[in-house]
């Protein structure tokens, strides 16, 4: 195994003296735990105990500095998933002067990120637990760079797409396991703990039903940039650049369309799809395209990833697989087929994604309505959706059922019985879904990129006030565009003000196309207003509110 630390670039009785006086520094951000990233200089690993080691001596840094609060629950997650029990990470503490009763430290010259990895034999998580959370964790530390050294401990083996995880520094990643071929004392000169949530966008239901994140932080740009990243990693050339070499705009759009065609993702042990064939034969008979099957069985991931950065639609079996669609080119549309009896709308994982501002994907869902469409496999293992473990009564009730109720992660019987159905897919019903998704948005695959930039805040706002008679006034509110908008073009440009009589707990909304305006309906004579002015680009790219005014008439 090529995992030797090149002990070369570190003078061993410099860094040995260094934790020796210096002990471990922590410097962290993040009020939380569920929001914390560490940095450390010298924190080590015992590999005996199974624990990180923070050594004190008169130098030692460590904030913030919470006593015992480190336990209550933890000093920090170390996964993207928030607060969640077996992910918690904390150190054991030691004074230096130990050290010298202690095997001899190894230590680490890379900047090391330690994390955990969630369930790092399931795609869907890797991507959107890990390689992210990672990718992002590792743009927002200039150190972690290219040749950052990745740290897994969550203590599982490599798992099935290790691959991926190496495209994330030029250095391989170390297992858990791996931290004992070094020593019993291993000692990270530089190392970053934890993993940004910043990009996250799903909860998996450990303590309410899964949904999307209550506040999601991340836009399609973000997710763009980071298959990006990847595809450059994996020498992929994407589909879309591949389309913009040379030609006049007319042989573009021949080409284009000529080039034109649909992915279907297919799974080939569990949650099939019967008639995929049939299925294909329909989807290149709708909309004249051709149709070109992948799976994860059977290409390399950078083969099925060339794919599907071409493609105009995405046709997928709820699962995993799905995460690909963050490879798609803008104006795709992502179509997800539900088994019998699973409520799309309440498993929106892809959904979520796809809907992201700026992902500019077309999402589309089909649910199988037809019972005699479904295959179950009650007499498979639990974890595959079988229920002969069951109760006969609790057996019956499921089969029963035509809806999976709402329920918490992860070993619900009755929702791992249904999700792990294979389906036929009633392909009238199917086009009919199809037809309806994409009818309102006619152009698949129409890119309109346009960032979106919000105005700034109008200027110099100014009020002027006048009184007409002893139940009439006048109230003129003028104001300057903001800075911003000199230099961009936008189609719509609108302004809205706010009027609130003082001490009155509502106020009037009124929005204008120009710069001032003067106001009497319902104002009042010795009375002081309120005035707050934005304004706003394309109807709903709402600015920031100007300082309040206060107008006395
Ligand atoms: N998987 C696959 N083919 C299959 C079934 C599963 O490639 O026929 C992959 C799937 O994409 C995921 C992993 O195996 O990465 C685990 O699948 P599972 O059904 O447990 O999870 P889900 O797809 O429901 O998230």
């Amino acid at each position: 195994q090529s995992q030797e630390l090149s002990q070369a670039h570190i003078d061993y009785h410099v860094a040995l003296q260094a934790l020796q006086e210096h002990g471990t520094r922590m410097v962290c951000t993040g009020k939380m735990h569920t929001d914390r990233i560490c940095r450390f200089d010298y924190l080590c690993y015992s590999s005996e105990a199974e624990e990180f080691v923070f050594f004190h001596s008169n130098f030692s840094v460590m904030l913030p500095n919470l006593g015992s609060r480190r336990f209550q629950p933890a000093l920090l997650d170390l996964s993207s998933v928030e607060d969640h029990n077996t992910q918690y990470f904390n150190f054991l503490e030691l004074p230096a002067a130990a050290l010298k009763f202690m095997p001899k430290p190894v230590f680490v010259p890379d900047v090391t990120l330690i994390l955990n990895r969630f369930n790092p034999d399931n795609l869907m998580h890797v991507f959107h637990d890990d390689l992210l959370p990672a990718f992002y964790t590792m743009n927002q530390y200039s150190d972690l760079d290219d040749e950052a050294r990745l740290v897994f401990m969550e203590g599982w083996g490599e798992g099935p797409h290790f691959d991926l995880y190496r495209l994330l520094s030029s250095k391989q990643p170390l297992l858990k396991e791996q931290l004992r071929n070094f020593g019993k004392l291993m000692c990270f000169t530089k190392s970053y703990i934890g993993l940004s949530k910043m990009t996250t966008w799903y909860q998996y239901g450990f303590v309410q039903p899964q949904g999307p994140k209550a506040n999601i932080l991340v836009s399609g740009n973000e997710i763009r940039q980071f298959a990006r990243a990847l595809m450059d990693k994996m020498n992929i050339t994407r589909g879309e650049e591949a389309e913009k070499d040379g030609g006049s705009a007319e042989d573009e759009k021949v080409k284009e369309k000529k080039d034109d065609y649909i992915v279907v993702f297919s799974r080939s042990t569990t949650r099939l799809i019967l008639n995929e064939a049939e299925l294909i034969m329909a989807l290149a008979q709708e909309f004249q395209m051709r149709v070109v099957t992948v799976s994860l069985e059977e290409q390399s991931f950078p083969s099925i990833v060339q794919a599907i950065s071409g493609a105009s639609m995405l046709v997928s079996m709820h699962g995993a697989q799905l995460i690909t669609s963050l490879f798609l080119p803008r104006g795709a549309a992502v179509v997800e087929l539900f088994p019998f009896a699973v409520n799309p709308e309440q498993y929106t994982p892809y959904k979520t994604l796809a809907s992201l501002p700026g992902m500019d994907l077309h999402y589309i869902s089909w649910r199988n309505t037809k019972e005699e469409n479904t295959i179950t496999h009650p007499d498979r293992p639990w974890e595959q959706g079988g229920i002969a473990h069951l109760e006969k009564e609790e057996q019956e009730r499921i089969l029963a059922n035509k809806d999976v109720p709402r329920h918490l992660c992860c070993r619900n019987p009755e929702w791992l019985f249904r999700i792990y159905q294979d389906t036929l897919v009633d392909v009238p019903s199917f086009l009919e879904v199809l037809k309806e998704g994409t009818k309102t948005k006619p152009s698949l695959k129409k890119a309109k990129p346009s960032t979106t930039v919000y105005p700034g805040r109008v200027r110099e706002p100014q009020c002027q006030t006048s009184v007409q008679t002893t139940n009439e006034a006048k109230l003129t509110v003028s104001w300057q565009i903001p800075w911003n908008l000199k230099y961009l073009k936008v189609k719509e440009v609108k302004y809205e003000v706010w009027i609130q009589e003082q001490g009155e707990n509502t106020y009037m909304p009124y929005i204008l196309p120009q710069q001032n305006y003067t106001f009497s309906e319902n104002i009042k004579p010795f009375t002081t207003y309120l005035v707050w002015v934005r304004c706003i680009f394309n109807k709903n790219l709402l600015g920031p509110f100007a300082d309040v005014l206060m107008c006395k008439t």
